[in-house]
């Protein structure tokens, strides 16, 4: 992912002036809401002068709606109407949330939207609404820090979340009532935060460890652009596991079983949470909990997270394999998310990348920090020369051609926002209506890629195959979100579909979508070249016949005929091989055969064309 930088035109309002903005970090275990003031960026706190917002909703039968600690509060005794972790099943489909590895207790029930909506005692909630109602407290605190309406968010997502993710999450900030500057990935944000993005070089590793998801972010920084290297992590790894690997141990001491009623394993869960955050500023700690009290030391939770943190940095150092690099070659480390507080996190850190990592700034305020410098300078509160940033599409983007072919449009790692338009034709004479089925991936047959959407051009008016010109445009906007338009250009026929797929793909899978076209690369060209074959012979047999139809009685002499039915029934079968040489020397032959009643049939609509006309006419060009 590459991230360059262009000069924004507006210039600096009076002070006075300043655009109320804000950087949202909408995280799936907390999320919290930053601005710039007086040049200075902060968070915003609540009522009760915390920063961080639960990401938590709880339901009742009232229709009555919390959110945040309170709702958090809910979890232990009404768990099924109490929604944690909403961010997983953002943009996600029901096939995806099977493997989601989470064992959320949630009832899921399929909607129209192609997300899954959870089943509570209010009805049935969608991922989107969910969030919007997190986001609602978050703009509702900035409008009140900030003394008036927002003009806009700046809301920060993973750097792998695809189309559909980040489209459920502009979703939810719109119905929240916040217009979406930009959605920025999370990882960049940090790196902005750190100034990172103003001069010097490098590379900078971001490892974000949160509450239930673990990224790590390699990106290089050169002239002021930062470049995504490659992104790894683990989607079901975050300090949720260290509380369930503490929680285990009390149950242990407390003499219980395994089979723990869901009230004592959410006690035991809340009281692991505290007693671990406790230990990132003090060595002990003491705990009472189920009927067993006691101290807990700091080495005894570095003893039962120690084998999560090291699945953390051998995902680190796959993750720079990826990129080519050593962790000598890592210039800056920034530690994003609350798990990086736990001390055992950021001397193993240390130790593997062999450097103090950035800690200087809050990691669980970081992102959102990044984000608001970004929202500032989006509104025009900053002068001329500041930067905005720009990313790039992680997956090819491309429709459906003859023959189940994939045909790239926009090609992966080109930069956002994006414009491109290739013109098509239509494959039939009299043809009036053609499908466009939008295609994400990397390989060369549809049946490999990801299908995004279809739509239909229609009203297209009846011409010989190939005289249509149809222009199908791309535009990726500044999100990342696709617009694909298809216009008949003669007629002015017009068509298009704002891609929202239904489910979405996750950093493991685009991983495998881009592999895979790199182990099939030689089969998929093979592939391709049948396809095209077989197509170019269909199209001749179509072609052919109706020429000798139209014109074989009367251009061609028995045997003359004979022989080009013939030739049909060859290319007919021939069509079917699985080899696209021999095809090609078919479609050689064949169109040797015919070239004699092709050069007939040219005189002969020539010659009707010049009955009626003198020659003085034709010569002007008539
Ligand atoms: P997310 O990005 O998933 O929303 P956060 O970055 O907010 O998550 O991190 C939440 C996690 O951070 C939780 O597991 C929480 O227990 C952990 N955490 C918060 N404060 C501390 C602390 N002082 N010490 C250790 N872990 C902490
Ligand atoms: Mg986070």
């Amino acid at each position: 992912m590459v991230l360059l930088q262009i000069s924004e035109p507006g210039q600096s309002p009076e002070p006075h002036q300043r655009r109320r903005a804000v950087g949202i970090d909408l995280g799936t275990t907390n999320s919290l809401v930053a601005t710039v003031r007086s040049g200075t960026p902060e968070t915003l706190l609540d009522s009760e002068g915390q920063h961080l917002l639960p990401s938590v909703v709880h339901y009742s039968a009232t229709g009555e709606v919390t959110v945040g600690r309170r709702a958090y509060d809910r979890s232990a005794d009404d768990p099924l109407n109490t929604l944690v972790s909403v961010k997983r099943f953002m943009g996600r489909g029901i096939e995806d949330i099977k493997t989601l590895g989470s064992q959320l207790p949630y009832d899921m029930v399929a909607s129209d939207s192609g997300m899954p909506n959870f089943k509570t005692v209010a009805g049935e909630i969608s991922p989107v609404a969910a969030s919007t109602e997190i986001l609602k407290v978050l703009v509702e605190r900035a409008e009140l820090a900030l003394d008036g309406r927002l003009e806009g968010a700046v809301v920060t997502v993973p750097a792998y979340f695809d189309e559909a993710q980040r489209q459920a999450t502009k979703d939810a900030a719109t119905l929240a009532g916040v217009k979406v500057l930009r959605l920025l990935s999370e990882p960049t944000a940090a790196a902005v935060a750190y100034g990172l993005d103003q001069g010097g070089e490098g590379v900078i590793a971001v490892y974000d460890l949160g509450g239930g998801t673990f990224d790590i972010s390699i990106l290089r920084l050169s002239h002021g652009v930062f470049e995504v290297l490659s992104t790894g992590g683990d989607s079901a790894l975050g300090g949720d596991d260290f509380d369930r690997a503490l929680a285990q141990w009390f149950g242990q001491q407390a003499g219980l079983g395994d089979d723990l009623n869901p009230s004592v394993q959410r006690q035991l869960l809340m009281t692991a949470r505290s007693a671990k955050e406790s230990l990132s500023t003090q060595p002990q700690v003491a705990v009472s909990v189920a009927g067993w009290t006691g101290e807990l030391k700091r080495e005894q939770l570095d003893s039962l997270i120690d084998p999560m943190i090291d699945k953390t940095l051998r995902a680190c150092r796959r993750c720079l394999r990826d990129a080519g690099l050593k962790p000598e070659d890592v210039a800056n480390v920034v530690m994003v998310g609350g798990s990086t507080r736990t001390l055992r996190v950021r001397e193993k850190v240390t130790e593997a990348f062999g450097r103090e990592p950035l800690v200087d700034i809050d990691p669980d305020r970081v992102v959102a920090i990044g984000a608001a410098l970004q929202a500032d300078v989006l509104v025009g509160n900053k002068p001329g020369d500041e930067m905005l940033l720009l990313d790039v599409i992680p997956l090819s983007l491309g429709i459906e051609t003859m023959g189940g072919l994939m045909e790239k449009i926009i090609h992966r790692n080109t930069t956002i926002p994006v414009a491109k338009a290739q013109d098509f034709t239509t494959f039939k004479d009299g043809q009036v209506a053609m499908a466009v089925h939008v295609l994400q991936g990397e390989r060369e047959l549809v049946s490999d890629s990801r299908s995004l959407a279809r739509f239909e051009l229609r009203g297209i008016p009846p011409m010989v195959a190939g005289a249509a010109k149809i222009r199908v445009g791309f535009r990726v906007d500044a999100d990342g979100l696709l617009n694909v338009s298809a216009k008949e250009l003669i007629s002015g026929v017009e068509a298009h579909v704002e891609v929202k797929p239904s489910y979405g793909l996750n950093d493991e899978e685009v991983t495998r979508m881009l592999k895979e076209s790199y182990t099939h690369a030689k089969g998929d060209m093979q592939a391709r070249a049948l396809r095209e074959q077989q197509v170019d012979a269909d199209r001749m047999y179509v072609d052919l016949q109706a020429a000798l139809e139209q014109d074989g009685r009367a251009l061609l002499n028995n045997e003359e005929y004979h022989c080009l039915e013939m030739a049909l029934v060859d290319l007919e079968r021939v069509r079917n091989s699985e080899n696209h040489r021999e095809i090609a020397r078919h479609i050689e032959v064949v169109s040797k055969t015919s070239e004699e009643f092709a050069a007939r049939r040219m005189n002969a609509s020539i010659q009707k064309a010049l009955t009626g006309h003198s020659l003085d006419e034709i010569e002007r060009g008539m």
